[in-house]
């Protein structure tokens, strides 16, 4: 056994390497780091590959893709969770448009409300391109508003 760090000889069962002090694979395991975000493991392989084309549809449809995904997968949990963040981005997507059309005549509210949609737009994006690859992650940003949970 050798210092994963330096390279000095380590005895058996150290916790950590006598010349520099680099915890060894004897001493406790570094946490693996989990995406508290990422719920691919949830789903089952099939439910994945049977539904992607439903869960892309709400991406890139928007409300008409999520009456579609809800009527055509059936009981699908996959394709349901992505109608879910859809939903998300649709209505957090509403209301920064009808706050940016309101109150355009103030510059500031303008150029937030269009850089939150062109954000928005980016986030949809990435959603649909995570579905592409089986993946079954909350959007950013949006995973923070508790609603429509
Ligand atoms: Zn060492």
């Amino acid at each position: 056994m050798v210092c994963s760090k330096c390279g000095a000889q380590l005895n058996e069962g150290v916790a950590f390497c006598p010349s520099c002090g680099t915890p060894t694979s004897g001493g406790p395991q570094p946490q693996v780091y989990v995406d508290p975000t990422d719920h691919t493991a949830e789903f089952s392989a099939n439910d994945i590959s049977d539904n992607k084309i439903f869960a892309m549809l709400p991406y890139i449809m928007s409300v008409i893709g999520v009456i579609i995904a809800l009527l055509a997968s059936g009981e699908s949990p996959y394709a349901k969770f992505h109608v879910r963040q859809s939903l998300k981005i649709d209505v957090v997507m509403m209301l920064a448009a009808a706050v940016t059309v309101l109150l355009s005549w103030t510059c500031i509210v303008l150029i937030v409300g269009v850089v939150a949609i062109v954000a928005l737009t980016v986030i949809r994006i990435i959603c649909f391109v995570q579905v592409c690859q089986g993946k079954a992650k909350e959007p950013a940003i949006i995973k923070d508003l508790k609603f429509l949970k």
